[in-house]
């Protein structure tokens, strides 16, 4: 039987029959992978603890007809300090559930995002920087190589450059944000589709076979519309702004910007990551066209 090595670090995992796993792998050479760790659920079976969530191993794995078998596993890091912290390991979860979610279209950078991940982790777990300003930054890093990460520096509606002055939205759709001129325009848009909407709807209840589908036809397009003003923008403040700008070249010059005699800055910043992780979440699930479970809980944690 064929083998092969990988260096993969485990994001996703799955019970097979009486004893075996399935296990969704991360590697270095080939990006998402899937393989069988066969008797990893016996008690005391070697495997066992190698084959839990967030373990990098190195792996032999035989070819089968289905699904690869690992036949040698040596594990290179666990990541241990977060079993130890609730809030960070849910923030690890997270990025294994990113991983699994996003894998797919990662294969030509399996060993740039590999690297990225694992270096994540690490902070994750070692690190004493705010865990949220960490997550906030490897969003950003993993946008950056699926090649959607969202534009902070010009308005994506007229492409004027934004400043603290003029930047008002986020708009998922269009993968970034939007000035306070493009932001009103799409108001009156969606605005002005609404009213169209409810012609339109008055007008096909009213018209014969023909009419009515034209109707229909003008309706679904004032949706598009709307969805354009009302449904995929959403606020940022110049503070929240600033936070994700930050983020995205991983610079920490804006922690060093807080005044120990300010607590009252410490609370902002700390609420002005929340804020740009919560609307990074939303376009990334906008993306996904999912929702991130593990986050799920992260919410009732903070
Ligand atoms: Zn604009």
């Amino acid at each position: 039987m064929p083998t092969f090595s990988l260096t993969a670090i485990n994001v996703g995992t799955f019970n097979l029959g009486e004893a075996d796993k399935i296990i969704t792998l991360f590697s270095r050479e080939k990006g998402i992978h899937r393989a069988v760790a066969k008797g990893a659920r016996k008690p005391g079976a070697r495997i066992s603890g190698k084959s839990e969530l967030l373990n990098v191993n190195r792996l032999l794995l035989a070819k089968g007809k289905n699904l690869d078998i690992i036949t040698q596993c040596e594990n290179i890091e666990t990541f241990a300090n977060l079993r130890h912290d609730l809030t960070r390991l849910t923030y690890a979860l997270y990025y294994a559930e990113l991983t699994q979610v996003f894998g797919p279209g990662l294969a030509d950078e399996s060993e740039r995002y590999f690297d990225r991940l694992c270096l994540s982790m690490g902070l994750m777990a070692a690190s004493g920087r705010d865990p949220a300003l960490l997550c906030l930054e490897f969003e950003f890093a993993l946008l950056q190589m699926l090649g959607i990460k969202p534009e902070l520096n010009f308005c994506v509606g007229c492409r004027d450059p934004l400043t603290e002055k003029n930047l008002t939205a986020f708009n998922y759709e269009l993968g970034g944000l939007v000035c306070q001129k493009c932001f009103h325009r799409m108001r009156r848009l969606a605005a002005a589709s609404e009213i169209v909407e409810e012609e339109a709807e008055e007008y096909a209840i009213e018209s014969q076979e023909e009419n009515i589908r034209l109707g229909l036809a003008a309706r679904s397009g004032a949706r598009s519309e709307a969805m354009d003003g009302q449904r995929t923008n959403v606020y940022v403040t110049p503070l929240v702004w600033k936070r994700m700008v930050l983020a995205n070249i991983g610079s920490e010059q804006i922690d060093m910007e807080i005044n120990p005699n300010q607590p009252q800055d410490a609370r902002a910043l700390v609420g002005a990551t929340v804020a740009a992780r919560r609307v990074m979440q939303s376009y990334i699930e906008y993306k996904a066209g999912k929702r991130m479970r593990a986050l799920d809980l992260l919410a009732d944690l903070i």
